[in-house]
C-alpha cells in the first residue's frame, strides 16, 4: 500500500505533493484553526482554499476535521509522509513517530539547514536582515550578475521608497486588483462556519465578497496582475497610506504564499523576468527584497529565535488587556481617524497593509502597553495572513519591541506628525496631529511622549532613542501631558 501524504492547510499547492503519488490527507485541526475567535473572511477564504484543493484532487484526498494534531498523530495508524510542518505545536506532535516520513519544510526559498549553516558561520551569530538578504542573492542568484554583483549597481534601492503619498491626490490611481470570483465551494465554506458556531466556535469581523487568491490558478492570475499593474509602482508609496486606496501598490499575495499556493523562489524568478518588460530595478528589487529578504528572514528567526521568544517576551512590562474594540474590530466609537479608517478596513477584508500595521496598530498598542502575547494571539487570528511563525519577529520583535532590541534597534512608534506626513487621515480628523494636550490633543503624539517618559530610563541607553529622550526637557506642557488620558481615541 502506498503511503499517504499528509497536508496541513497551509500546504495546499502543488510543490507540496508533486514528489508523491498516493492518497493525500488535509488535516484541519480545531485546536490550530478554530479554537481562538478567527477573522470570518480569513476562515471563509481559508476553508474555500482547503476545499477548492480537495475538489482538484479528487477522490485521491480527504480532508480530515480532528480535535488536535497530537491526537490525530497518536491514534493514526500505518504509514505516511508529513512536510515539516510550520508550528512548534504541530512538529512536537510528531516527535518520536516513526511510522511518517518526515520531510524537510517547503514554502520558503532557503532551507532549515542552509540557514544554520549561514549564521553558524557569523562571528557574533547576530542576525541582520541586510546581510541575510544579500546572502541570499547570491546563494540563489538572484539579481547578481556572472560575478556576484548587484544587477542596477546596488544591493537596495531603499532609499528610492518611503516617499509620502503625492499631494491633492485620493489614490495612486492604479488599476483595481484582481478579483476572484466566488463559486459554490465559497458558500460550502460559509456553510461550515455556520456549522462551526452551531458547534460553539466564535469568529469576530464581517465576510463580505472573497478578496484573496484561494487555488493556484488563482494566485497565479493576482501575481500576473501585480506585475502588470502595480510592480512598477511598487516601492516608492510602501509607506504611504490613503484613505480611498486600500490596497495601494501592494500585491496582496502573502495570504496565497502563506499557504503554499505559490512558491516564493516561482515568484522571485518570475519577478526578476519583469526588468525585460521595463520594470524599474528598484521596484524589481524592492519586491524581491519583501519575500527573499524579509519572508524568508522572518520564517527562520521563528526557529532560530525558539519558541518561548513569542510566548515569554515583554521587555517593556506591557500587562494592558486588548481593548474590545480591537478584539471585536469595531471602529464605531472611534473618533481617530488614523485607527478608525484601519480597524474598519481591517475589519472587512482581514488585511491592511504593512505601515498600517506597524505604525497605526502595532504603534499604538506599544505605546499604551497592551501585552505584546495578546497581540501575538490577536494578530494571528485577525489578519488573513496571519500564521504563529509570522508573529514572532514581526510582532513580538519589530511592531512590540518586546525583545529589547533582538530585532530593531529601537521601538517603532511615532507621534501625529510622522503619520500626518504619510497620509490623509489627518486632515479628516477631529485631532491635531501637532496638539499633545487638551481636547484636540492627537492620541498618537501624546501617547508617543508619554511612552518615550515613561520608558526614559531605558531609553536614554539607547543611542538612537537618546534623542527623543532628550526632547523630553523641550516640552513645556510635558506635566499636564502626563496627567491626561492619551487612551481616549
Ligand atoms: C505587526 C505586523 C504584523 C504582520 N503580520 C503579518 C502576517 O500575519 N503575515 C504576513 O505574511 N506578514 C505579516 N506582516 C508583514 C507585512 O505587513 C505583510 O506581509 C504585508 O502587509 C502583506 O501584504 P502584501 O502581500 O500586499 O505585501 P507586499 O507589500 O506586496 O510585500 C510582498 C510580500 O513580501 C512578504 N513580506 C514583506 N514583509 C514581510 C514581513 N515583515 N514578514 C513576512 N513577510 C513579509 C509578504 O509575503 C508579502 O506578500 C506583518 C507586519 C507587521 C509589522
Ligand atoms: S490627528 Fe492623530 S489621531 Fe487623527 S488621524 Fe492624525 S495621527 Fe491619527
Amino acid at each position: 500500500m502506498k503511503t499517504k501524504r499528509i497536508l496541513f492547510p497551509d500546504q495546499l499547492g502543488d510543490h507540496f505533493i508533486n514528489d508523491h503519488d498516493g492518497d493525500t490527507i488535509i488535516l484541519i485541526s480545531k485546536e490550530d484553526m478554530w479554537a481562538r475567535k478567527m477573522h470570518r473572511a480569513k476562515a471563509q477564504w481559508w476553508l474555500s482554499a482547503i476545499w477548492h484543493k480537495k475538489e482538484e484532487l479528487g477522490k485521491r484526498c480527504q480532508v480530515l476535521e480532528v480535535n488536535t494534531v497530537k491526537e490525530f498523530v497518536n491514534s493514526f495508524k500505518g504509514k505516511a509522509s508529513v512536510i515539516a510542518p510550520t508550528s512548534y505545536r504541530q512538529r512536537k506532535a510528531f516527535i518520536n513517530k516513526h511510522n511518517f516520513e518526515k520531510l524537510p519544510s517547503r514554502g520558503f526559498v532557503l532551507s532549515e539547514k542552509d540557514f544554520k549553516d549561514w549564521i553558524g558561520k557569523r562571528e557574533n551569530k547576530k542576525s541582520k536582515l541586510e546581510d541575510f538578504y544579500r546572502f541570499q542573492r547570491v546563494f540563489h542568484s538572484v539579481l547578481v550578475d556572472g560575478k556576484e554583483n548587484p544587477v542596477g549597481g546596488a544591493w537596495n534601492f531603499d532609499h528610492e521608497n518611503r516617499l509620502p503619498p503625492p499631494k491633492n491626490v485620493k489614490t495612486l490611481d492604479l488599476e483595481k486588483p484582481y478579483y476572484p470570483k466566488e463559486d459554490e465551494i465559497d458558500e460550502f465554506a460559509r456553510r461550515e462556519i455556520k456549522r462551526l458556531e452551531k458547534e460553539g466556535f466564535k469568529f469576530i469581523g464581517t465576510d463580505s465578497k472573497r478578496v484573496f487568491a484561494a487555488t493556484e490558478k488563482e494566485a497565479n492570475k493576482l501575481l500576473k496582475n501585480f506585475f502588470e499593474t502595480r510592480l512598477k509602482q511598487f516601492g516608492p508609496y510602501e509607506d504611504a497610506s490613503l484613505i480611498d486606496d486600500w490596497h495601494m501598490s501592494h500585491s496582496l499575495l502573502s495570504a496565497p504564499l502563506n499557504i503554499g499556493l505559490l512558491d516564493p523562489i516561482k515568484v522571485i524568478r518570475d519577478a526578476e523576468k519583469e526588468l525585460k518588460n521595463k520594470a524599474p530595478i528598484a521596484s524589481v528589487e524592492g519586491f524581491i527584497r519583501q519575500i527573499l529578504g524579509w519572508r524568508d528572514y522572518i520564517w527562520h528567526l521563528y526557529w532560530y529565535f525558539g519558541e518561548d521568544y513569542s510566548n515569554k517576551n515583554n521587555h517593556l512590562h506591557a500587562k494592558k488587556k486588548l481593548p474590545n474594540w480591537l478584539e471585536e474590530l469595531d471602529n464605531s466609537k472611534i473618533k481617530a481617524n488614523c485607527l478608525s479608517h484601519v480597524v474598519k478596513d481591517l475589519n472587512e477584508r482581514a488585511w491592511v497593509h504593512h505601515i498600517q500595521r506597524l505604525m497605526i496598530l502595532g504603534s499604538w498598542c506599544m505605546q499604551q502597553g497592551i501585552n505584546p502575547q495578546e497581540l501575538v494571539d490577536w494578530f494571528d487570528r485577525a489578519f488573513i495572513d496571519g500564521h504563529p511563525w509570522v508573529m514572532a519577529a514581526n510582532v513580538i520583535g519589530m511592531s512590540q519591541y518586546a525583545d529589547g532590541g533582538k530585532m530593531s534597534t529601537k521601538p517603532y512608534t511615532s507621534g501625529g506628525s510622522y503619520i500626518n506626513k504619510m497620509s490623509n487621515f489627518c486632515s479628516g480628523c477631529v485631532y491635531k496631529p501637532d496638539v499633545r494636550v487638551g481636547s484636540q490633543a492627537c492620541p498618537f503624539t501624546a501617547g508617543y511622549w508619554k511612552f518615550i517618559d515613561k520608558h526614559k530610563d531605558e531609553f536614554k541607553k539607547n543611542i538612537r532613542m537618546s534623542q527623543s529622550v532628550n526632547g523630553l526637557k523641550r516640552l513645556k506642557d510635558l506635566n499636564q501631558l502626563l496627567k491626561e488620558d492619551s487612551n481616549t481615541i
